[in-house]
């Protein structure tokens, strides 16, 4: 069985084909670049009205697949960007409906956890999960996924990107950020913002500017970012771990692409006697492919829906969405 996955929250149009063997056939990308500044909604969600046919066309030559042979489409319902998520859905009826498949909705926070785990065969592995415009600690507990701790302003990748604009580079900050990091040595100390389970990255985004104005070079600053916020993310990962009684950490997210939050999170895992993994970085940013693999276990499940109950759902809570097709664990 082979499904159609398509991805549209924010700034990545995404179309991924998936079998059901979690092999990804083909992705098909294209990530919206503003001009100046942050993401605007509508523009990005023009963008992905403009780019997402000729990705489909894309994904399905790559996949060798032809239409005939799709069967299910399943798209992001939510959470995200509201004119985003609805040019993915368009996309995803119009698909569904031309070729007579079920429509499946998924949540974009779930085939982050599902794709990761797939991969890495870990059974019930606690999700880090770092993003633009998310930053959470996702764990499987009562027949749902539980956030239980989360960034309380920015995701950190869009910490990491303002940052960067506002010391002169321009978006993503995170990968530039990384190159500065490897050639940093001295360690300033940053407002260190966690809160319970919880994190937060203004005040960082803050003293950071000020270090910058007071001459402190950009990789020490950006070394003494990534330490500082990192370290935020494994503390609050660790005491996930430890009260929820996991072992394994999956990671997942564009800023799960950087090597030194990989090494950090991995050594605090393994010191725990667990094991920590991170899908390839084509599939830690959000991709098509995360969809389609998340829509198998769905359909499987029998989770589809008619056009008429597919609206979009900007503001989905993770802890909502049933999840059919995983048997509860002993707590
Ligand atoms: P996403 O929102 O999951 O598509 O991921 C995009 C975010 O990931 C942006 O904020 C990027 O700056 C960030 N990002 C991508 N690569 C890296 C990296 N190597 N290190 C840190 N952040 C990264
Ligand atoms: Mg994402």
């Amino acid at each position: 069985m082979v499904l159609l996955g398509i991805e549209s929250t924010a700034h990545t149009a995404s179309v991924g084909i998936v079998d059901d063997t979690a092999r990804v056939l083909s992705i098909a990308s294209d990530m919206y670049r503003p001009v100046a500044g942050g993401i605007h909604p509508r523009e990005a969600a023009n963008h992905h009205v403009d780019l997402l046919p000729e990705l489909v066309t894309r994904a399905l030559e790559t996949a060798k697949v032809s239409p005939r042979e799709i069967e299910g489409v399943a798209f992001a319902q939510g959470p995200g960007l509201g004119p985003c998520l609805r040019a993915g859905a368009t996309v995803a009826r119009t698909l569904a409906l031309l070729w007579d498949r079920p429509l499946v909705p998924v949540n974009h926070c779930v085939a982050h956890v599902e794709i990761a785990r797939v991969l890495s065969g870990l059974d019930d592995p606690i999700l880090l999960y770092a993003s633009g415009g998310n930053t959470q600690v996702i764990v499987y507990g009562g027949g749902r996924y539980r956030v239980l701790g989360e960034t309380l302003d920015v995701g950190i990748g869009n910490f990491l990107d303002k940052l960067w604009i506002a010391l002169g580079g321009t978006f993503p900050g995170g990968p530039a950020l990384e190159a500065e990091a490897k050639k940093g040595t001295e360690l300033h100390p940053l407002p260190y913002s966690v809160h319970g389970m919880d994190v937060a990255f203004s005040g960082m985004l803050t003293a950071t500017i000020a270090l910058s104005g007071d001459g402190v070079p950009r990789p020490d600053l950006a070394y003494s970012v990534e330490s500082t916020a990192y370290g935020m993310l494994v503390e609050i990962t660790e005491r996930a771990l430890a009260h929820r009684r996991r072992t394994d950490v999956v990671l997942g997210g564009g800023v799960a692409c950087n090597e030194r939050l990989r090494s950090m999170v991995r050594e605090m895992v393994e010191g725990r006697g667990g094991r920590s993994y991170a899908p390839p970085k084509s599939l830690c940013v959000d991709n098509g492919a995360m969809i389609a693999w998340a829509g198998h276990l769905a359909l499987r499940a029998g989770r589809s829906v008619p056009v008429e109950e597919s609206a979009v759902l900007p503001r989905q809570r993770t802890d909502l969405v049933p999840t059919p097709w995983r048997t509860e664990l002993p707590a």
